[in-house]
Protein backbone atom coordinates (compact mmCIF):
# COMPACT_ATOMS: atom_id res chain seq x y z
CA UNK A 1 0.00 0.00 0.00
CA UNK A 2 0.88 3.64 -1.03
CA UNK A 3 1.40 5.38 2.69
CA UNK A 4 2.42 9.08 3.15
CA UNK A 5 3.15 8.81 6.98
CA UNK A 6 2.32 6.71 9.94
CA UNK A 7 2.48 8.86 13.17
CA UNK A 8 1.93 8.72 16.94
CA UNK A 9 -0.05 11.69 18.60
CA UNK A 10 -3.41 12.51 19.65
CA UNK A 11 -6.73 11.70 18.06
CA UNK A 12 -8.49 15.68 16.95
CA UNK A 13 -11.30 15.08 16.25
CA UNK A 14 -14.77 12.89 16.41
CA UNK A 15 -15.73 10.35 19.27
CA UNK A 16 -12.55 9.27 19.93
CA UNK A 17 -10.79 12.99 20.32
CA UNK A 18 -8.22 13.07 23.00
CA UNK A 19 -6.72 9.87 23.25
CA UNK A 20 -3.77 8.98 21.86
CA UNK A 21 -3.89 7.35 18.48
CA UNK A 22 -1.14 5.95 15.61
CA UNK A 23 -2.38 7.69 12.35
CA UNK A 24 -2.19 5.82 8.92
CA UNK A 25 -2.34 8.16 6.17
CA UNK A 26 -2.67 6.36 3.09
CA UNK A 27 -1.42 8.45 0.12
CA UNK A 28 -4.20 9.60 -2.73
CA UNK A 29 -7.59 11.07 -3.08
CA UNK A 30 -9.65 11.83 -6.01
CA UNK A 31 -11.55 14.47 -4.73
CA UNK A 32 -9.66 18.21 -4.44
CA UNK A 33 -11.82 19.66 -1.55
CA UNK A 34 -10.78 23.83 -1.67
CA UNK A 35 -10.52 23.55 1.99
CA UNK A 36 -8.44 20.36 2.04
CA UNK A 37 -5.20 20.75 4.94
CA UNK A 38 -3.65 17.29 3.89
CA UNK A 39 -2.95 18.02 0.30
CA UNK A 40 0.79 16.86 0.64
CA UNK A 41 -1.42 13.59 0.54
CA UNK A 42 -2.31 13.38 -2.77
CA UNK A 43 0.82 12.65 -4.63
CA UNK A 44 4.75 10.56 -3.27
CA UNK A 45 4.30 8.50 -0.05
CA UNK A 46 6.05 4.85 0.36
CA UNK A 47 4.90 1.38 -0.26
CA UNK A 48 4.82 -0.80 2.40
CA UNK A 49 3.28 -4.27 2.76
CA UNK A 50 0.09 -4.41 5.67
CA UNK A 51 2.45 -6.55 7.94
CA UNK A 52 5.16 -3.66 7.85
CA UNK A 53 1.99 -1.47 8.99
CA UNK A 54 1.24 -3.08 11.46
CA UNK A 55 4.70 -3.79 12.87
CA UNK A 56 4.95 0.10 12.82
CA UNK A 57 1.37 0.59 14.45
CA UNK A 58 2.59 -1.85 17.57
CA UNK A 59 6.06 0.45 17.98
CA UNK A 60 4.10 3.04 19.73
CA UNK A 61 1.85 0.74 22.90
CA UNK A 62 -1.54 2.55 21.41
CA UNK A 63 -4.99 1.54 21.69
CA UNK A 64 -6.47 3.94 19.02
CA UNK A 65 -5.68 3.52 15.19
CA UNK A 66 -7.12 5.65 12.68
CA UNK A 67 -6.72 4.90 9.28
CA UNK A 68 -6.85 8.25 7.38
CA UNK A 69 -5.70 10.08 4.08
CA UNK A 70 -6.22 11.37 1.15
CA UNK A 71 -8.69 9.08 0.82
CA UNK A 72 -7.83 5.62 2.28
CA UNK A 73 -10.80 3.78 0.47
CA UNK A 74 -9.00 4.75 -2.89
CA UNK A 75 -6.70 1.97 -2.30
CA UNK A 76 -8.63 -1.37 -2.18
CA UNK A 77 -6.35 -3.29 -0.05
CA UNK A 78 -7.43 -0.48 2.63
CA UNK A 79 -10.50 -2.88 3.66
CA UNK A 80 -7.74 -5.68 4.12
CA UNK A 81 -5.56 -3.63 6.64
CA UNK A 82 -8.70 -2.17 8.56
CA UNK A 83 -9.53 -5.66 8.79
CA UNK A 84 -6.25 -7.54 10.53
CA UNK A 85 -5.94 -4.00 12.87
CA UNK A 86 -9.28 -5.20 14.28
CA UNK A 87 -8.02 -8.35 14.41
CA UNK A 88 -5.10 -7.93 16.68
CA UNK A 89 -7.80 -5.80 18.80
CA UNK A 90 -7.46 -1.63 18.43
CA UNK A 91 -10.04 0.13 18.20
CA UNK A 92 -9.96 1.05 14.61
CA UNK A 93 -11.59 4.41 13.31
CA UNK A 94 -11.66 4.79 9.54
CA UNK A 95 -11.88 9.00 7.70
CA UNK A 96 -13.03 9.17 4.59
CA UNK A 97 -14.78 11.68 2.27
CA UNK A 98 -18.18 9.83 1.64
CA UNK A 99 -17.45 9.77 -2.17
CA UNK A 100 -16.57 5.75 -2.07
CA UNK A 101 -18.59 2.77 -1.02
CA UNK A 102 -18.27 1.77 2.36
CA UNK A 103 -20.20 -1.11 2.32
CA UNK A 104 -17.49 -3.83 2.64
CA UNK A 105 -15.77 -1.94 5.55
CA UNK A 106 -15.47 -4.24 8.52
CA UNK A 107 -18.69 -3.68 10.67
CA UNK A 108 -15.96 -3.44 13.93
CA UNK A 109 -14.04 -0.13 12.51
CA UNK A 110 -15.87 3.46 13.30
CA UNK A 111 -16.49 5.34 10.50
CA UNK A 112 -16.03 9.24 10.24
CA UNK A 113 -17.83 9.67 7.15
CA UNK A 114 -17.99 13.57 5.33
CA UNK A 115 -20.83 14.68 3.36
CA UNK A 116 -19.23 17.52 1.69
CA UNK A 117 -21.44 20.58 1.62
CA UNK A 118 -20.88 23.20 -1.49
CA UNK A 119 -18.21 24.75 -0.44
CA UNK A 120 -15.91 22.04 -0.63
CA UNK A 121 -16.67 22.39 -4.70
CA UNK A 122 -16.28 18.82 -3.97
CA UNK A 123 -20.52 18.35 -3.09
CA UNK A 124 -21.73 16.44 -6.47
CA UNK A 125 -19.68 13.48 -5.07
CA UNK A 126 -21.62 12.78 -1.71
CA UNK A 127 -22.45 8.94 -2.49
CA UNK A 128 -25.89 9.00 -0.94
CA UNK A 129 -25.88 5.42 -0.69
CA UNK A 130 -23.77 5.39 1.59
CA UNK A 131 -26.19 5.95 4.59
CA UNK A 132 -27.37 2.99 4.50
CA UNK A 133 -24.40 1.40 5.49
CA UNK A 134 -23.74 3.69 8.75
CA UNK A 135 -23.99 2.52 12.14
CA UNK A 136 -25.01 3.79 15.29
CA UNK A 137 -21.37 4.15 16.25
CA UNK A 138 -19.86 5.74 13.18
CA UNK A 139 -19.90 9.53 12.65
CA UNK A 140 -21.19 11.94 9.65
CA UNK A 141 -18.97 14.74 9.46
CA UNK A 142 -20.01 18.31 7.50
CA UNK A 143 -17.49 20.65 7.06
CA UNK A 144 -18.80 24.07 7.44
CA UNK A 145 -17.07 27.46 5.59
CA UNK A 146 -20.16 29.92 5.27
CA UNK A 147 -24.12 30.56 5.98
CA UNK A 148 -25.11 28.87 2.75
CA UNK A 149 -23.09 25.92 3.83
CA UNK A 150 -25.11 25.83 7.05
CA UNK A 151 -28.01 26.27 5.26
CA UNK A 152 -27.39 23.04 3.51
CA UNK A 153 -26.40 20.85 6.12
CA UNK A 154 -29.17 21.36 8.65
CA UNK A 155 -31.29 20.72 5.39
CA UNK A 156 -29.31 17.45 4.34
CA UNK A 157 -30.06 16.92 8.57
CA UNK A 158 -33.73 16.94 7.65
CA UNK A 159 -34.23 14.92 4.67
CA UNK A 160 -32.21 11.93 5.59
CA UNK A 161 -32.56 11.80 9.27
CA UNK A 162 -28.94 12.10 9.87
CA UNK A 163 -29.30 12.13 13.49
CA UNK A 164 -31.21 9.24 14.03
CA UNK A 165 -28.60 6.92 12.30
CA UNK A 166 -25.37 8.48 14.00
CA UNK A 167 -23.97 11.20 15.53
CA UNK A 168 -23.34 14.16 13.14
CA UNK A 169 -20.43 16.31 13.76
CA UNK A 170 -20.75 20.25 12.39
CA UNK A 171 -17.03 21.82 12.07
CA UNK A 172 -15.76 25.10 10.63
CA UNK A 173 -13.32 25.66 8.20
CA UNK A 174 -10.01 26.73 9.87
CA UNK A 175 -10.39 30.67 8.77
CA UNK A 176 -13.19 30.53 6.70
CA UNK A 177 -16.04 31.01 9.63
CA UNK A 178 -15.98 32.07 12.83
CA UNK A 179 -15.96 28.94 15.14
CA UNK A 180 -18.47 31.09 17.31
CA UNK A 181 -20.74 31.92 14.46
CA UNK A 182 -20.69 28.39 14.30
CA UNK A 183 -21.73 27.44 17.93
CA UNK A 184 -23.98 30.11 17.89
CA UNK A 185 -26.22 28.76 15.01
CA UNK A 186 -26.13 25.42 16.39
CA UNK A 187 -27.64 26.84 19.71
CA UNK A 188 -30.49 28.86 18.24
CA UNK A 189 -31.48 26.36 15.83
CA UNK A 190 -31.47 23.82 18.29
CA UNK A 191 -29.83 20.88 16.62
CA UNK A 192 -29.20 17.45 17.32
CA UNK A 193 -25.64 17.64 16.01
CA UNK A 194 -22.13 17.71 17.98
CA UNK A 195 -19.80 21.06 17.22
CA UNK A 196 -16.17 20.02 17.11
CA UNK A 197 -12.89 21.99 16.73
CA UNK A 198 -9.89 19.92 15.42
CA UNK A 199 -7.65 19.64 18.39
CA UNK A 200 -5.03 19.50 16.68
CA UNK A 201 -5.14 22.49 15.10
CA UNK A 202 -5.12 24.13 18.54
CA UNK A 203 -2.50 22.38 20.11
CA UNK A 204 -0.05 22.06 16.75
CA UNK A 205 -1.10 24.21 14.39
CA UNK A 206 -1.31 21.28 12.17
CA UNK A 207 2.45 21.04 11.93
CA UNK A 208 3.37 18.08 9.97
CA UNK A 209 3.62 14.36 11.54
CA UNK A 210 0.23 16.02 14.48
S1 LIG B 1 -11.53 14.26 0.56
FE1 LIG B 1 -10.17 14.81 2.25
S2 LIG B 1 -8.08 14.49 1.48
FE2 LIG B 1 -9.45 14.50 -0.31
S3 LIG B 1 -9.40 16.63 -1.03
FE3 LIG B 1 -11.15 16.43 0.36
S4 LIG B 1 -10.38 17.04 2.39
FE4 LIG B 1 -8.57 16.61 1.06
Amino acid sequence: MRITEIFHSLQGEADAIGWRTVFVRLTGCPLRCVWCDTEYSFHGGQWHDIDAILAEVARHDVGHVCVTGGEPLAQKRCLILLQKLCDVGYEVSLETSGALDVSAVDPRVRKVMDLKAPGSGESARNLWSNLAFLHQRDQVKIVIASRADYDWACSVLVEHALAARCMVLFSPVHGAISPRQLADWIIEDRLPVRFQLQLHKLLWNDAAGH
